[in-house]
């Protein structure tokens, strides 16, 4: 996949929780009490992906806000025993899986269902770079997700995307909320998308291509490459990470009192990847995709 830079394309930026839980599972709010939530905090568009089944959408939608169908579905068996969790976002037509195939096999068959297949919560599931590594057709993991967070903090899987951007593996990282109505697991984790409208299928591409940037509070404003020198600017924070594979990289600190919101970074040559996070004094980030430097 070639790499897309949300911060040069034109376009519009919509925000969106992609992992929501509802009553239809094990979710405290109702579709419709989600969808009124999330349209209250800022959101564009949000992702129903209740456990194993295809919640009803139907009528959530406005103009100025849009209800994807989705799913999470609980698969196999990683090398710690637990199962694989992927999030299905634009799931088409009567839910359906195989059973007793390989893991390789089920992400195709998922990637059937959807347009795009994410791997849930690294992390929280003791995923394995070598388990990850195999899978094919997915489009990323969830770099955060704030319900593994709240619930026993083992929300951020950033070294897990790191280990997978260094073996080649080109993964986007997703920021989502996996919200049940519980222990403060709403409005933790979101999306910006760069997308020419409020559409499914234009929302859905963007995402899957990567033009998107993830957040747990700061912005980004702009990130880009020119010639050997990288810069981004975002809202005030204290660290700027600048991360390529294994010691690559860069850490630009705010001076006592003071807020960062632009910092440059000059390649050394031997990054494989660039990409950026932007930490602001409580922790919160954000995290911008790679961009491919081979
Ligand atoms: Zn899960
Ligand atoms: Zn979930």
């Amino acid at each position: 996949m070639v790499s897309c830079n949300p911060f040069l394309l034109p376009g519009h930026w919509f925000k969106g929780a992609l992992h929501v839980h509802t009553t239809c599972s094990d979710g405290r709010l109702s579709p419709a009490d989600v969808v009124a939530l999330y349209r209250s905090r800022g959101y564009h568009f949000v992702v129903i992906t209740d456990h194993n089944r295809r919640t009803d959408v139907s009528g959530l939608s406005a103009p100025d806000f849009l209800v994807i169908p989705g799913v999470e579905l609980g698969w196999g068996c990683n090398e710690l025993g637990q199962p694989y969790h992927f999030v299905l976002a634009g799931l088409r037509g009567e839910l359906s899986w195989p059973v007793e195939l390989s893991i390789e096999r089920v992400v195709a068959h998922l990637r059937g269902l959807a347009p795009l297949v994410l791997l849930a919560h690294p992390y929280w599931s003791g995923m394995t770079v070598a388990e990850m590594a195999a899978l094919e057709g997915v489009a990323g993991l969830e770099v955060y997700n704030t319900s593994a967070e709240t619930d026993l903090g083992k929300g951020l899987s950033s070294v897990h995307w790191d280990d997978l951007l260094a073996r080649g593996k080109r993964w986007w990282g997703y920021a989502v909320d996996d919200s049940h109505g519980i222990n403060d697991d709403l409005d933790g984790g979101w999306v910006w998308v760069k997308a020419g409208s409020l559409s499914e299928e234009s929302v859905l591409s963007a995402l899957a291509a990567g033009a998107f940037y993830s957040s747990s509070g700061p912005e980004i404003h702009d990130f880009r490459l020119e010639g050997e020198v990288a810069t981004v600017r975002c809202s005030p924070v204290q660290r700027i990470n600048f991360l390529g594979q294994a010691q690559w990289g860069f850490q630009r600190r705010a001076g006592q009192g003071d807020g960062l919101s632009c910092a440059e970074y000059r390649l050394c040559g031997r990054e494989l990847y660039l990409r950026v996070e932007c930490i602001d004094a409580h922790g919160r980030t954000a995290w911008t995709n790679p961009l491919f430097l081979s």
